[in-house]
C-alpha cells in the first residue's frame, strides 16, 4: 500500500525515492527517531535536524506472513516482515527480501524497491 506524506513523513518519502535513508535527529538530547514525528519521544524537545543513515541494521524481530492481507498479495506469501535496529539506534518495520536464515542480530542493508508512484524501503541480508 502506497504511503501517504503529511508535513513529518514527506521529506523522509522524499528521499526514500532518491534511494537514501533520511532521519530526524532530537536538536536537544542527539537521538536518531523513527518514524517522523514533530518532537522527540525521548527528551521531548520540539524540532529537529536531520541525518542520512547508513542503511545498515541487525535484526530485531520477525515475522513470516502466510495469509495474504489482499487480494493483490497473494502471489507473494510467504513473505517476511521484521522490526529492524538501524546503526544509528531507532527501529523501522519492513519487508524482508531473500530467503535468509533468520536470527536474532542478523546484519541487514536497505534496498528499495521502486513502485509506479512510490518507492518501498525493504531489508536484505547484508552482502547479498
Ligand atoms: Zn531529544
Amino acid at each position: 500500500v502506497a504511503p501517504q506524506p503529511d508535513e513529518e513523513s514527506a521529506a523522509f518519502w522524499a528521499a526514500v525515492k532518491e534511494h537514501r535513508l533520511e532521519l530526524q535527529r532530537c536538536n536537544a538530547c542527539g537521538r536518531v527517531r523513527f518514524p517522523p514525528m514533530p518532537g522527540c519521544p525521548y527528551c521531548g524537545a520540539l524540532g529537529h535536524d536531520t541525518t542520512e543513515a547508513t542503511g545498515s541494521g541487525t535484526l530485531y524481530s520477525w515475522v513470516v506472513v502466510h495469509v495474504p492481507l489482499t487480494p493483490s498479495a497473494a502471489a507473494e506469501v510467504p513473505y517476511t516482515i521484521g522490526t529492524i535496529t538501524l546503526e544509528e539506534g531507532c527501529r523501522m518495520v519492513a519487508r524482508i527480501d531473500g530467503d535468509p536464515a533468520l536470527r536474532d542480530g542478523l546484519a541487514l542493508a536497505a534496498t528499495y524497491v521502486d513502485h509506479a508512484d512510490w518507492t518501498e524501503v525493504r531489508f536484505a541480508a547484508e552482502g547479498r
